[in-house]
């Protein structure tokens, strides 16, 4: 069937993934997506980083389902439930102590945006000030409050008015590898004629997601943190893409050593795909009155049982960190390959851990390679400004040898990809050259 018609007719333009992916799909098992003629994918989108363990992973489903038929608590406000203590318990005894990390938990709404909104206010409120910094290439949700620390046109153009309470400056490697942005962060903020004004904190993610996997260096994350202290300026780290493991380590800025005053966390957080978001504050942080960010869906009951269960699962030691590192290394020599296949020198690899990333220069060959992917039963999504960045956003649990096949339909991919290049055109701008084959 894959029956598009009553989406097509009925749901808002606004729709993204469904254009790229036009089939209606069914059912979902670890790393395997299945539509509704019974054709399988390899889910290399991963709900956009929200399914680090899979989908349906069955020691998280049984946890759910017996909670379901105990009639405990679904929906509970920010009631206290049983659910809700299990697993802040366990977030304490398996995630913060054991790296020494003190911080107070908010459970905001349900998605990152919400928790972004939390983190931005707590640093306004706290220090008095008003401007963010971001970063370019930054993406941190798309609600008021947040799209202003995104970079994208495409997204800040979508409010309607212009986003308010940021300033931006460049990114890890945005001015050329030579430069250390920081130093240019420090002389804006030295400067009281900068043009910039004392911020209340810096917004970072370790690694760009929607930006086009832009990875910090330890160096800079350092260095950023350095500043930060300097300027008295409150750091927030946003892991909602790229924490909860994907990196390797469960918080994305372990290697660096910094000390994030916020944190958020969403997507992988409810290991299951549900709704659920937290921010991380150190305790001095915590000045909120009761109820002054609040929603009716804080905390997700069915959320904090599969997220207990996740922890308990995957954290309890460091098995789970070293094979997702081990795995990372076998995509990253994949992605090496193909780039050293490319005669034209389009394409490059980059990312940590697995959060890794083919760059195609051009976002027409990017989503030609996707589409191409797609045809062959692999789901995987572009990002960057141009959407030149292929994302191999994959479950951290995949079997190797679906991680094998997933690779091996992307290599496949970008070889006919590249073979539809007319040789005339080889030297011509990349850019131009896929206008020209696609018209
Ligand atoms: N922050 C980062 C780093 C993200 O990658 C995202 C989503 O992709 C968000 C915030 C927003 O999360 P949500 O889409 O759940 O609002």
């Amino acid at each position: 069937m894959n029956d598009m018609s009553t989406i097509n007719r009925l749901e808002s333009k606004v729709r993204s993934y469904c254009r790229h992916f036009p089939v209606v799909f069914t059912r979902a098992s670890g790393s395997t997506l299945v539509d509704e003629e019974g054709n399988e994918y390899i889910d290399f989108l991963a709900g956009a980083g929200a399914l680090n363990y899979g989908h349906n992973d069955p020691v998280l489903k049984e946890k759910l389902i017996e909670y379901i038929e105990e009639d405990q608590i679904v929906h509970g406000l920010d009631l206290a439930t049983k659910a809700k203590r299990d697993f802040m318990e366990a977030f304490e005894s398996l995630i913060l102590s054991p790296r020494k990390m003190r911080y107070k938990m908010q459970f905001t709404g349900p998605t990152g945006t919400n928790a972004v909104e939390a983190a931005m206010k707590i640093a306004r409120n706290v220090t008095g000030r008003q401007t963010i910094v971001s970063f370019t290439n930054g993406f941190h949700g798309v609600t008021m409050g947040s799209v202003a620390a995104t970079g994208n046109s495409h997204f800040r153009e979508g409010c309607g008015m212009q986003p308010q309470g940021t300033a931006f400056m460049p990114y890890d490697g945005y001015m050329g590898d030579e430069i250390d942005t920081t130093e240019y962060l420090d002389k804006m903020l030295t400067d009281g004629s900068s043009g910039l004004d004392h911020p209340a904190a810096v917004i970072v993610e370790t690694i760009q997601g929607e930006g086009g996997i832009n990875v910090a260096s330890n160096e800079w994350l350092r260095s950023l943190e350095i500043v930060c202290r300097k300027h008295d300026i409150l750091l927030i780290v946003d892991d909602i893409q790229v924490g909860c493991g994907r990196t390797g380590t469960f918080f994305s800025f372990e290697e660096a050593g910094i000390s994030p005053d916020v944190i958020t966390l969403s997507k992988s957080l409810s290991g299951y795909g549900l709704p659920l978001s937290l921010v991380l504050m150190k305790p001095e942080l915590d000045q909120w009155k009761p109820g002054e960010h609040n929603g009716t869906f804080r905390g997700n009951n069915l959320a904090f049982v599969t997220a207990r269960a996740a922890l308990e699962e995957y954290w309890g030691d460091n098995t789970f960190e070293r094979d997702v590192k081990r795995k990372g290394e076998i995509v990253r020599e994949r992605l090496e390959r193909l780039v050293d296949l490319d005669e034209r020198g389009v394409l490059s690899a980059r990312g940590r851990g697995m959060m890794q990333a083919l760059d195609c220069t051009s976002g027409d060959l990017a989503a030609r390679i996707s589409a191409l992917a797609f045809e062959k039963g692999l789901v995987m999504e572009t990002s960057g400004s141009l959407d030149q960045v292929l994302k191999c956003l994959i479950p951290l649990t995949i079997t190797d040898d679906e991680l094998k096949r997933g690779l091996s339909i992307l290599e496949e991919s970008v070889i006919k990809a590249l073979s539809e290049i007319p040789e005339e055109t080889m030297e011509k701008d990349v850019e131009k050259l896929w206008m020209e084959v696609l018209a």
